[in-house]
């Protein structure tokens, strides 16, 4: 998941558009409090942060140098208007792994955050692994039982989410928020439409199904370690 750490409503819904409709789930943090509360008790779940540097209640460059005192080692673009050279002398001093100006062209932003994550993912693991099922979140393709499975994005998106939650049980509100826009009608049936589209993809004959109802809850991906419902 990326944070997008932007004040700005405008930008910031035109960024997480963007991402989204390449298949990233996005978290927007609208001030500096938000963003350490995010990173404070989900920071395992994020694999890049997109780091506006004017916050109302501060200063992205602190927010970066808590970050990496605590040795968080997360790739973190820098996204600014100020583009004089001493702001991205201290920006990448402070710890940035790239710095980007606005006005950007989102194609070079996108470039810039599969850059990013390419030399993260050296560091940490390209893959997800819950049981016979693996995620490979460069390629974005999943494979079970060494079977490939093509994943339209939402469906990547909404895979690796449960693969990241393996056992816990997710609400539609949770999956929604997570995979789809914030403002999505909660009325809407899309989670269920494409759980079960991802359920027939993950299903093979002879082998256990992963992704399970849970009445009334939400969904969940079981391990396949011979739990049962
Ligand atoms: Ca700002």
């Amino acid at each position: 998941m990326i944070l997008l750490v932007e004040d700005d409503a405008r930008i910031a819904s035109f960024i997480a558009k963007g991402l989204k409709a390449e298949g990233y789930a996005v978290t927007v943090a609208p001030d500096a409090a938000t963003a350490q509360g995010i990173m404070a008790v989900r920071a395992e779940d994020l694999d890049l942060v997109l780091l506006d540097l004017g916050l109302p209640d501060g200063n992205g460059l602190s927010l970066l140098r808590s970050w990496r005192d605590r040795h968080l080692r997360l790739p973190v673009i820098i996204l600014t208007a100020r583009d004089d050279i001493a702001s991205k002398v201290s920006g990448l001093d402070a710890g940035a792994t790239d710095y980007v100006t606005k006005p950007f062209a989102f194609d070079e932003l996108l470039a810039r955050i599969r850059a990013a994550m390419r030399t993260a993912e050296q560091i940490v693991s390209t893959e997800l692994v819950v049981g016979d099922l693996r995620l490979d979140l460069l390629s974005k393709i999943a494979w079970r039982d060494d079977q490939r499975i093509e994943l339209a994005h939402r469906e990547w998106a909404l895979l690796e989410l449960f693969m990241r939650s393996p056992n816990q049980v997710l609400s539609r509100t949770q999956i929604l928020n997570r995979v789809w826009e914030y403002d999505f009608d909660p009325g809407s049936n899309v989670v269920d439409v494409y759980v079960s589209y991802l359920r027939r993809k993950l299903n093979r004959p002879g082998l256990a199904p992963l992704l399970h109802t849970v009445r009334g809850a939400g969904y969940r991906l079981l391990s396949g370690d011979g739990r049962s419902e």
